[in-house]
C-alpha cells in the first residue's frame, strides 16, 4: 500500500510513520511513504509561501489552491483516479469499517490542512473524500493523517505478524469490543489473574472471553451491541448477566 501525504510538515509525518510496526512494514516493502511538501510548490515569486488572506475577511490564513493543486499533481501523477482524503473536522468520522475499506486501496492520497483552512476550489476539484478523527479541531491535519494512516496500516495483509493480529481486536468481526487481557505475574498488587485463563482450558477461555466482550460492550458502548452476531450460548450467558435490554435475543 502506498501513502500519499500533502503536507507542510513532511518531517512530523516520516518521523512518525517510519517508527514502530509501521516503520518495519515499510523497511519490508509492504508500505510506501511519499511525504509531499506543499511549500515545495509555492508560485516562485512568493519564496515558499502558499497561504493568504481570506476574502470576505476574517481571522487566520488560508492555504492557497495552486500550491495544493500542484502538489497533488506531483503526488498523484501515474495515478489511476486515487482516493483524496482530506483531513477536516467538517468530514465523515473515520471508523474501523472505514479504515477496513480504505485498506482495500493500493494508493491513498491525503491532504492535511493547516492555519484556517484550504481554498475550497482546490477541494472541489481533487477531493473524494473528506474525513474528521472527531468532533475537536486541531492545528493541522497532519494528527489526523497518521491517525488514519496507522488504523489502514495494520489491517494491511502481513504489516501484523501472527502475535499481534487485528482479528479479535475490538470493532473487528461483529464490531464488540474486546475482553480483559492479563499477563505475567498470576497475582499483582493482590489482584489475581482470573483462574479460567490458568486453567488451559482453550474452550472455556474462549467462552469466557466472549462473556466478557459482551459484557464490556453492554457496560462502556451499548450503541454498539445492535451489531452483534450471537449464538445460542450467546443468548443464554445475555439472559444470566441480565442484559437483554442491550442486545437483540
Ligand atoms: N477552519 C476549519 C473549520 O472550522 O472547519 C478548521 C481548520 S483547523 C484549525 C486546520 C486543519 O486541521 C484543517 O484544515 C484540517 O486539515 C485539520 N483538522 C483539524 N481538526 C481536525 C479533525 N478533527 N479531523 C481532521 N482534520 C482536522
Amino acid at each position: 500500500m502506498n501513502f500519499h501525504v500533502l503536507t507542510l510538515f513532511p518531517e512530523m509525518i516520516e518521523a512518525a510513520f517510519t517508527t514502530s510496526i509501521t516503520g518495519r512494514a515499510m523497511a519490508s516493502g509492504l508500505l510506501n511513504l511519499n511525504a509531499v511538501n506543499i511549500r515545495d510548490y509555492a508560485e516562485e515569486k512568493r519564496k515558499g509561501r502558499i497561504d493568504d488572506y481570506s476574502y470576505g475577511g476574517g481571522a487566520g490564513m488560508i492555504m492557497q489552491a495552486e500550491p495544493v493543486y500542484r502538489a497533488f499533481c506531483a503526488a498523484a501523477a501515474g495515478l489511476e483516479n486515487p482516493r483524496v482524503l482530506f483531513m477536516t473536522p467538517q468530514g465523515r468520522t473515520f471508523d474501523q469499517h472505514f479504515a477496513a475499506e480504505l485498506a482495500q486501496e493500493k494508493d491513498l492520497v491525503f491532504l492535511c490542512g493547516h492555519y484556517e483552512g484550504i481554498d475550497q476550489r482546490v477541494l472541489d476539484e481533487i477531493v473524494t473524500d473528506e474525513v474528521s478523527i472527531g468532533d475537536y479541531v486541531l492545528t493541522g491535519g497532519e494528527l489526523p493523517a497518521l491517525v488514519m494512516m496507522d488504523a489502514i496500516a495494520r489491517l494491511v495483509p502481513g504489516v501484523l505478524s501472527n502475535e499481534d493480529s487485528a482479528q479479535t481486536e475490538s470493532f473487528m468481526g461483529d464490531g464488540l469490543l474486546e475482553y480483559p487481557q492479563y499477563s505475567r505475574p498470576e497475582e499483582w498488587h493482590g489482584k489475581q489473574v482470573p483462574p479460567i485463563l490458568l486453567s488451559g482450558d482453550h474452550g472455556k477461555v474462549d467462552r469466557w472471553r466472549r462473556e466478557q466482550s459482551l459484557l464490556r460492550t453492554a457496560q462502556r458502548r451499548p450503541d454498539l451491541c445492535g451489531g452483534a452476531v450471537l449464538d445460542k450460548k450467546d443468548r443464554k450467558f445475555i439472559r444470566e448477566a441480565g442484559l437483554e435490554e442491550y442486545y437483540d435475543i
